[in-house]
């Protein structure tokens, strides 16, 4: 059994200070990459990194012997998912890293390298039971309802957690503690020097979410968006909420900063500056367009329609009401296409007789 802390190693945990140490040792920096080919091939591979983690991928591959550009693709995607300030790119990133991370501290045999890697993570290795506290913190993401404090057996202030229970909580922490320091505090020169990689990352966004929702299609938003819509056109001031779900709905379904400032635009007291400021802070900042409970809560749920009963989130509407309108679609072109076939063959069906 290996007892020491291997270069390779450090390709799997590439957030332990040893790994940035290595990068240091050969003279490795995060600025000024883009002006070597080395460099532009490690920002190459880095936006890849980006793009595999918006596939939904858990595993990003790496290569086989170059621990140097495993570690430095690593901290690059972190620049390039923080300098595209999208909030779902982040959160993939940071899934797909967490549960690469995972897997090899799963399968790990090295003692040292696990002791090491939970140093870092602020983890613990439980025995079968946690403190109160310390549980309360670790299953506070996690959504299912067997993790609450209420359904847990708790005995002498500590909490019983089977080994299976305590590989969740280990996933969930390495994913919480990989997303709390992101985005990162991009400076205004990198950010420059990067962004043909970061604007490559925005390009795959629109285009998943292209494949995600098609074509926006505004006549499918659901009823809260149009109103939503048509008061910011009026002029109306809206509330936090109204405008947070507005600007999180348009993004959602594949517009950008601009085109999403632009229907802020349609309004007559339109101010550039101060709507670039919100809509940019709302989409680096937030991403989901709330639920319809929580649209609700807030007074924006508006106008429902029958549509709006069968549904729990607008996105679903919207999902929803487009299928419906490309199927009319094609049952109307399927009509009038049978109808001028008939016209076609009986040019005298219609005329008067003589
Ligand atoms: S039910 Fe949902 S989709 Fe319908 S208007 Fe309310 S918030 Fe919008």
């Amino acid at each position: 059994m290996r007892t020491s802390v291997e270069k390779r190693d450090l390709a799997h945990y590439p957030f332990l200070p040893e790994a940035q140490g290595l990068l240091a040792s050969r003279g490795i920096k995060v600025a000024g990459l883009s002006g070597s080919k080395i460099g532009c091939s490690y920002l190459d591979r880095a936006a890849e990194r980006v793009i595999t983690a918006l596939d939904g991928k858990t595993v990003y591959p790496e290569s086989e012997d170059d621990v140097v550009s495993d570690i430095i693709t690593y901290v690059l995607a972190r620049v390039l998912a923080s300098a595209s300030k999208d909030k779902r790119t982040m959160d993939r990133l940071c899934r797909m890293e967490a549960s690469r991370v995972y897997a090899y501290f799963h399968a790990e045999e090295n003692e040292l390298l696990k002791k090491r890697v939970c140093e870092e993570l602020g983890l613990e290795l439980g025995d079968g039971a946690l403190p109160v506290i310390r549980y309360v913190e670790l299953a506070s993401r996690v959504r299912d309802a067997k993790w609450r404090l209420i359904n847990r057996d708790v005995e002498n202030g500590f909490v019983s957690v089977s080994s299976d229970e305590m590989d969740v909580l280990i996933a969930e922490r390495i994913r919480a503690i990989l997303s709390s320091g992101l985005p990162l505090d991009i400076p205004e020169s990198i950010a420059k020097e990067y962004l043909p990689w970061s604007d490559k990352i925005l390009s795959a966004v629109q285009e998943r979410t292209l494949v995600e929702f098609g074509a926006i299609d505004e006549s499918a938003y659901p009823p809260c968006i149009q109103a939503l819509i048509s008061a910011a056109a009026a002029g109306v001031n809206l509330t936090h909420s109204g405008r947070f779900s507005m600007t999180a709905f348009l993004h959602n379904v594949g517009m950008n900063a601009e085109q999403v400032a632009g229907i802020f635009a349609r309004s007559p007291d339109y101010n550039p500056d101060m709507t670039n400021y919100q809509v940019d802070h709302i989409l680096t900042n937030e991403y989901t367009t709330p639920s319809c409970a929580t649209m609700l809560t807030h007074g924006v749920c508006v106008n429902k329609d029958r549509l709006c009963e069968s549904v729990s989130h607008p996105l679903n509407y919207y999902r929803s009401k487009k299928k419906m309108l490309e199927k009319m679609r094609i049952k109307d072109e399927a009509l009038a296409k049978k109808a001028e076939t008939s016209a076609e063959e009986n040019p005298d069906a219609g005329s008067p007789g003589p």
